[in-house]
């Protein structure tokens, strides 16, 4: 699938996180969304780049951010799906500009290619909804719940529902992205593409963000992963979740 966000709308820049909105607005993106957020995602999957580049939102950026989320702007992209104006929690009713299912397709492409631009792993803390940052993350909202209702699919409730088929979307997209790569681009010396974690127990092999980068995760003994890229001995991988990191390859042998 080819990339649907133009190069320039991926400045380099080191993020953690990307937060999925929606507006509470109309279905086209006005002055206000563009403020707050990094992209918009139209009623009829029209994308909208904000006022504000990712990169102001990297940690000292020095420059002014989209402000999307409380108190958890920084290393966090904001995307939004334009929508849910005059919408109702309880009893739910989604308002006169509901979300629609090809906006909500188009934002989880949109998510998918973020998350490979910035090396960001699928998990329930560093892709998340707003309304998944007060009970994933551990800082206060104020009563978000953006996103616990898709107004074209009344069968998922729930912040950890609708978050759970966000990632799992976005990791069926990752894995079409990898499998869709010629296998010529892939380095000869990586002639077996699955690895399995061998050599660390008792312990474990950390997990990282990037190459030598934050720890995110820990892989145990005869976990298998699926060469990514390499960087000298620092190789990214995908865990059988679609988790996407990087990790120290001495451990891993080919499974052949
Ligand atoms: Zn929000």
């Amino acid at each position: 699938m080819p990339d649907i966000l133009p190069d320039d709308w991926k400045p380099q820049a080191t993020m953690k996180r990307i937060h999925l909105h929606w507006t509470a607005g109309n279905h086209k993106a006005n002055s206000t969304d563009k403020r707050s957020y990094h992209i918009l995602v139209e009623g009829d999957g029209n994308l909208v780049r904000g006022d504000r580049p990712i990169s102001a939102n990297a940690k000292g950026s020095g420059v002014k951010q989209a402000s999307h989320t409380k108190n958890a702007n920084t290393g966090a992209i904001g995307v939004s799906l334009c929508c849910m104006t005059g919408a109702k929690e309880r009893p739910f009713h989604a308002g006169k500009q509901p979300m629609t299912q090809t906006q909500w397709d188009k934002g989880m492409q949109v998510l998918e290619e973020l998350a490979d631009a910035y090396s960001i792993p699928i998990t329930s803390k560093t892709i998340l909804t707003h309304a998944e940052v007060q009970p994933n993350l551990n800082i206060k909202q104020n009563n978000k719940w953006d996103i616990v209702r898709l107004a074209f699919d009344s069968s998922v409730k729930g912040f950890k529902d609708v978050g759970d088929l966000m990632r799992s979307s976005v990791a069926e997209l990752r894995d079409a992205r990898s499998s869709s790569i010629p296998h010529e681009d892939i380095d000869p010396i990586h002639k077996f593409d699955r690895y399995r974690v061998t050599g660390v127990d008792p312990s474990t092999l950390n997990f990282r963000s990037s190459p030598n980068g934050p720890k995110v995760g820990e892989l145990p003994e005869r976990t298998t992963v699926e060469f990514i890229s390499a960087i000298g001995h620092w190789w990214q991988v995908r865990t059988r979740l679609g988790y996407v990191g990087w990790v120290w390859s001495e451990y891993l042998k080919p499974m052949g």
